[in-house]
Parts: C-alpha cells; structure tokens; sequence
C-alpha cells in the first residue's frame, strides 16, 4: 500500500466507552531508510562511550520515566481501554529496576572473553572475543503492552552500544510516540528513531537497512518478517503466540491456586501472550475448583468501572475473536459458569469462566488474548501432561501443587520455554530470565545474556607474539611425521616422555621453517 493510500491509523475509539481520539498519521514509507540512517550516524559515538556511560544515560531515563509516569499511564490507558493503575502496576511501576537488572545483565553479557590456548601447541598466541555492536536494532511491537513490549529489547540494545528504530502497533501508536519521544530527551539526537504506520511500516523499517531485528507479533507475521530478514541475512528474532496450559493438581493450596490461576487468566484482560488459557485440572478436586473459579472470577470488574480489575479489550477484531470463541465452545457443549458476553461498554467482555472443556473447540487450540478461564478436567497428571504439550505453541507453562519436588519434575515435562511451580507468567519480568519458547511461539529470545545475539556480533582479535614460525607450517620435512605422530601419542597416553620428545619436534621444526624462510629471502 502506497503511504498516500493511509490517511491515518486505527485506534481512532477509546476501547473503555468508544469514544473517538485524534487520528495518528503514519510516517510516510520513503522517509523510512532516512530514520534508519539518522540512527546510523548517531551509533558511532554512542558505542564509544563506556557502558557506564551509556548505562547512566539508560538510568537517566528510567527517572525521567518513573517522574512522568502519570502522563504516560493517562496515554496508555486510553489507548488500551485499561485504568490508569494498571497500567503504571503492569508496565511502569518497576521500570527502574527492570533497568538495573538490565544493566547487570549487560554487563555479563559484554564482557570481553578471554580465550584459553595452550602454551605448548600454541606459544605467544592470545585471544579475546569481543561484543561489537550490530549497528541499528529495528525493534517491531504488538500492542498489547505498548511500552513493555518495547523495554526488554530496548535497553538492551541501547546498553550494547546500537541505535534503535521503535515500530509500535498501529493500535498503540501514541504510547509508542511517547516513548520515543521520551528518548529523544535522555539519548543523544537520532539514535532512537520511530515510525508508525501499519505492516507495511513494519516491513520498510525492515528493508530500511537495519542490522538486526526484534520481532514480537503474531505466528503469521513473525514467518513472513523471518523470511524477510533471511533474504538480507541480518539476525532476526521472533517471539510469537501462545496457547499456556496450567496444570492443577488434587493437592494444591486450592484457594492460592484459584487466585494465581484466575490472575494470570484475565492479566491485561488476556491480551498476554503468556496468558493462561488452558487449565488441566484433577478430576477429584475439579468440581469445588470450576465453582469456586466461577465465584472468583465472576466478582471481578472491568472499566470503566472506577475499581476496575481488568481493562476491556483493546481493537474491535480482539473482542470478535474471544466473542466468537466463547460462542463456539459453548455450541460444542462448555458450561458458561461466569461471563461469557460483552460488557456492553466500549470493548468490554466480562470475565468469564467456562467449565468442561474439549479440545475439539477452538478456544483450547487457537490463542484466544481474552479473560477467559477454560478448565478441562483431567484424570490425572500423566493426562494433564499429554494434552497440555499437545498445542502448537510452548511459552510458558505451570503446575500448581503442595508436592514441590513432583511439581518441579511435571514442568520439566512441559514443552515450553518457561515451565513454573505454583506462579504463571511472571518471568517475563525479569531481565535475567531468557523469554522464549518452542514451536510456533518462535525461536527468539528476549532479556538475558542468551537474548545478545540480537545486539551484538562476536568479534575475535587473535595475536601471535611467538618468535618462532608455528610448527605445522610449510615446508613439510623429514621431521613432519615424528611430530604427528608425536601429537597422537600425547591424545592417546599423554605423559612426560612423551612432552619432551614434542617440544625437541616442535623446536626442530620451527627452526627449519625459519631456515627455508631465510633461504628464500638469500636467494633473492
Ligand atoms: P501482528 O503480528 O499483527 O503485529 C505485530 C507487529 O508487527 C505490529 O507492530 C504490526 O504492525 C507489525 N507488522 C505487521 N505486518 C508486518 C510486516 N509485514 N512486516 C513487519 N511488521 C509487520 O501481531 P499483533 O499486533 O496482533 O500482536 C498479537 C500477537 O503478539 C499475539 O499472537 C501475541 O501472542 C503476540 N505476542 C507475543 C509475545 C511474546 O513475547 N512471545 C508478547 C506479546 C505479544 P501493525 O500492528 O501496525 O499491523
């Protein structure tokens, strides 16, 4: 689509009561690799500062952040349909010390390593592999958390020395416009540019000439994005849906369970790619768990409640989606026992627990991103297991059970990236902490010193001080095959006899090396 045919974005309605805003006009696709380059000039500088500095001027902006969270959370919520509160208690309450974490994670990361090298085989020879940054980080975002979703690839890539390009949902542009303007006040002019627009937005910023790419979206986009990038072979990681089980056991703490289970079910109004949206629970406690579940979760409100729990749901095509999901499970036979329908203001749906269950329905395979609890029972754990790893998708999974150790030995079952005992998603929170997944949840990886291929190249500087021509070298002589042999010995016995005899080789080696060396040189 030409960038004339885009007269503005979506996210034209509040979701909390569909009241209209301001429409957002998109950055026109040729001004694109101009944004990129303007990051590109600034990186430079930036990457020759200290990570100290630019760890300093990353804290500057966790300040700046925590001091203007009020206006921002105002922004937020109204493009997201959630209160204020919880919003600054999702993403911005503790940006301070995700960025401390962050920081320290950084500097593990960074760290120069020096590498090991016999001084036998190898004499005078040293090593280190360094951390060189990629150059501009095109980092693409969902809008389900319009500013979260940005930090866990953010800071790393700015601590790493790159610049950045911000592509945010054309459902959350003003959050993102925040953001980056936010950046704009704390880094140095450029580094951290923006565009806004819809996909194809997306996909010149990916053909803009960025060095790397940070994905998180859908399974569909995040294939096409991955191909895209494989065609210009720069790294590009992708975090895509999921479809989390939980699995309870009989001897859970039930009411600590119900309340876990519940909060990690309905979190941002399951618009979570770690929410959970399958529940496997034993049969022998499954009836005082789906009642007490229906009571829990039935009790809690959505804005624009002014004690609201959850927000409603953010675009029109999320709230179809979990609308019609909830429509076809009950077609096939699950008991709505709370919920089940539109709020009736802006993009509400109320919370909703639906009990019995099948995996014939769509919303026990398909992502959901609605408050929606789906409990299937299950005999037992040996079940719970099958059917929980039975899903295209592996992010996070959880089993909730007094028994630690049985609990800790089930999530190691579990084919995800992140398996937990007794809590759900709260990993994603924790810079130390890979985010990623299996299958159709992508290969990427967000936070942690495993996350930095994404930020950085690994460059060797190798250097030979040794005074003398390696033995191996050219021209091959009389006391070539000595020396082999000499070497496959040391592999198969080792001993001292056997060092002595290949350090006389070695030396006898390199001096007539040097000789055929010398020769040449008379000759001329
Ligand atoms: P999309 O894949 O539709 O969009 C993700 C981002 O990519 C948006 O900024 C989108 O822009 C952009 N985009 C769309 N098309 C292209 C393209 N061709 N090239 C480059 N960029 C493009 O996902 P949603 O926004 O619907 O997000 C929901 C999904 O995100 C869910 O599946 C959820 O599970 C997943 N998610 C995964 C997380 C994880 O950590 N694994 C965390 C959070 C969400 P635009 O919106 O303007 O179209």
């Amino acid at each position: 689509m030409s960038s004339a045919a885009v007269a503005h974005l979506p996210g034209t309605i509040r979701p909390a009561d569909g009241s209209p805003t301001e429409p957002v006009a998109p950055t026109p696709l040729q001004e694109v690799p101009a944004i990129v380059a303007r990051a590109r000039a600034a990186q430079p500088a930036w990457a020759a500062l200290s990570l100290d500095a630019r760890a300093e001027s990353v804290n500057r902006f966790g300040r700046a952040l925590l001091e203007r969270h009020a206006e921002l959370a105002k922004v937020m919520a109204e493009e997201m349909g959630r209160s204020e509160l919880e919003c600054i208690g999702d993403e911005l309450m503790s940006a301070k010390e995700f960025i401390k974490a962050a920081i320290g994670v950084a500097r593990l990361a960074l760290a120069p390593v020096k590498v090991p090298i016999s001084k036998l085989d190898y004499p005078g020879k040293r090593a280190v592999i360094e951390a060189v940054p990629r150059g501009v980080v095109g980092i693409i975002a969902p809008w389900n958390y319009p500013i979260g979703n940005f930090f866990k690839h953010l800071f790393p890539a700015l601590l790493a020395g790159n610049g950045v390009v911000l592509k945010p949902s054309e459902h959350t542009p003003r959050s993102g416009a925040w953001l980056a303007k936010l950046c704009a006040e704390c880094f140095p002019a450029g580094l951290v540019g923006l565009v806004q627009g819809r996909g194809d937005a997306g996909q010149a910023l990916l053909e803009g000439g960025v060095d790397a790419l940070c994905f998180t979206g859908s399974v569909a986009t995040g294939k096409r994005v991955s191909a895209a990038a494989g065609e210009r072979l720069i790294p590009c990681s992708v975090e895509l849906g999921g479809k989390d089980a939980a699995i309870v056991l009989a001897d859970c703490d039930l009411e600590r369970t119900l309340a876990g289970v519940a909060t990690w079910s309905v979190f941002n109004a399951g618009q979570d790619c770690s929410s959970i949206e399958r529940v496997y629970v034993e049969a022998s406690i499954a009836d005082a768990f789906a009642r007490r579940m229906g009571q829990f979760v039935g009790a809690l409100r959505v804005t624009p409640d002014p004690k609201a729990d959850i927000g409603t749901l953010q675009n029109p095509r999320q709230l179809e989606i979990v609308e019609a999901q909830v429509k076809d499970a009950v077609a096939q036979g699950a008991r709505v026992l709370c919920g089940g329908a539109r709020t009736g203001q802006g993009l509400g749906f109320q919370p909703t627990v639906l009990d019995g269950c099948t995996e014939a329905m769509q919303i026990m395979r398909e992502e959901t991103f609605g408050p929606v609890v789906c409990i299937r029972r299950v005999k037992d754990a040996e079940e719970a297991v099958r059917l929980a790893n039975d899903s295209q998708y592996g992010l996070n999974g959880s089993v909730w059970t007094r028994d630690i150790a049985r609990g800790e030995e089930i999530a190691r079952r579990l084919q995800v990236g992140v398996a937990v005992v007794n809590n759900h998603s709260l990993a994603g929170v924790n810079p130390w902490i890979p985010w990623t997944g299996t299958k159709d949840t992508g290969p990427g990886v967000a936070n942690s010193v495993f996350a930095y291929p994404n930020y950085v190249r690994r460059r060797t500087v190798y250097v030979d001080a040794a005074k003398q021509p390696d033995p191996w070298w050219k021209p091959v002589d009389e006391n070539f095959a000595p020396f082999a042999q000499a070497l496959i010995e040391r592999g198969l016995k080792g001993g001292l006899g056997v060092l002595l005899k290949l350090g006389g080789l070695v030396s006898k080696r390199s001096k007539a090396i040097r000789a055929a060396a010398q020769k040449t040189d008379s000759a001329r």
